[in-house]
């Protein structure tokens, strides 16, 4: 499952166009990222607010990226809102980035398929949602693939490719070579709670949780992994992925409805982390 760590993903033709659905936390900083690597990207949400401020996300890593102001602004061009969905006809990859809902994707997938291009592959951003129960319903159910990636996008080199058995192997090649292409790192993994990487990580941030109930201060648990070696902690991670993702994600792969204590608290006040500017810590 590890063969293409490493390595990038060269082969295959090159994308151009890349229309992103959900300008939230992750499809934004997708688009942002995808802009910033030379491809042109057409941005859409439901909610156009959303779209102004991810662009103003984006204007700010194109300017920290870009030395130069006229590649920055050549980024911002790139970075196209489409209320309409009108870029879904013209792009190589469809990334849907919405609502973490099953019937909620199934709806949009029935609605886009039509009008992408023939070849066009459809990518989905779900964290924990099997590709089998997506793709039903979908005229070509072996186009759709997962391309997972993790929060924060700029920094995060990573990219879980989440495949079936029924997926096109040329899917499956496209998909690899476009995240080479932007300068990520594809992972193959199966459709399995969890992929790899989260699998992994709920029960770390639980257990981390866990020592804040038992009366350890966040700082000092963050402290302590750092010192360890992780390049952040674990509660500051759980702040930057948001409290209600963490409860949902947690809740799903540990099959534990409780909740730490410390992390009810917090939901309860609506303190949902980085993107309130209150988590476990200020961020404002
Ligand atoms: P979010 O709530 O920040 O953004 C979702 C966006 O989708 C919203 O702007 C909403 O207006 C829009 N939307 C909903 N339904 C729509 C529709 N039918 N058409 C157009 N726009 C629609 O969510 P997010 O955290 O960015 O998560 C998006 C996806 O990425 C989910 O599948 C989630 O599981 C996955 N994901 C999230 C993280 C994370 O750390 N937040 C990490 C990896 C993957």
């Amino acid at each position: 499952r590890l063969k293409s760590l490493g390595k990038k993903g060269r082969n295959g033709p090159s994308v151009r166009h890349v229309h992103v659905i959900g300008a939230g936390v992750m499809g934004g900083d997708i688009a942002a990222w995808c802009a910033l690597k030379g491809l042109t990207v057409t941005l859409q949400d439901q909610d156009r607010g959303r779209v102004a401020v991810a662009q103003g996300r984006a204007h700010a890593l194109f300017a920290k990226k870009k030395k130069d102001t006229r590649e920055a602004r050549a980024a911002a061009d790139r970075l196209i809102p489409d209320m309409d969905g009108k870029g879904l006809r013209h792009a190589d990859v469809v990334i849907e980035a919405i609502t973490e809902n099953a019937g909620i994707k199934r709806a949009l997938y029935a609605q886009i398929e039509p009008l992408m291009k023939h070849g066009a592959i459809l990518a989905t951003n779900t964290s924990s949602i099997s590709i089998e129960e997506l793709r039903s319903g979908l005229q070509a159910p072996q186009r759709l693939v997962g391309i997972h990636f993790f929060n924060p996008v700029a920094k995060m080199p990573l990219v879980e490719v989440v495949e079936t058995p029924e997926t096109d192997s040329d899917v499956k090649a496209a998909a690899h070579a476009f995240i080479g292409q932007i300068d990520k790192l594809p992972l193959p993994v199966q459709s399995t709670p969890g992929f790899l990487v989260n699998a992994v990580l709920a029960p770390y941030m639980l257990e981390a949780m866990r020592c804040v109930d038992e009366g350890i201060r966040p700082e000092t648990v963050d402290a302590a992994m750092v010192a360890f070696g992780m390049p952040m902690g674990p509660i500051e991670l759980i702040d930057t992925v948001g409290l209600d993702i963490a409860r949902d994600a947690g809740q799903q792969l540990s099959g534990q409805a409780s909740t730490p204590a410390c992390l009810e608290a917090r939901l309860a006040r609506q303190e949902l982390g980085r993107k309130t500017g209150q988590g476990f810590y200020q961020w404002k």
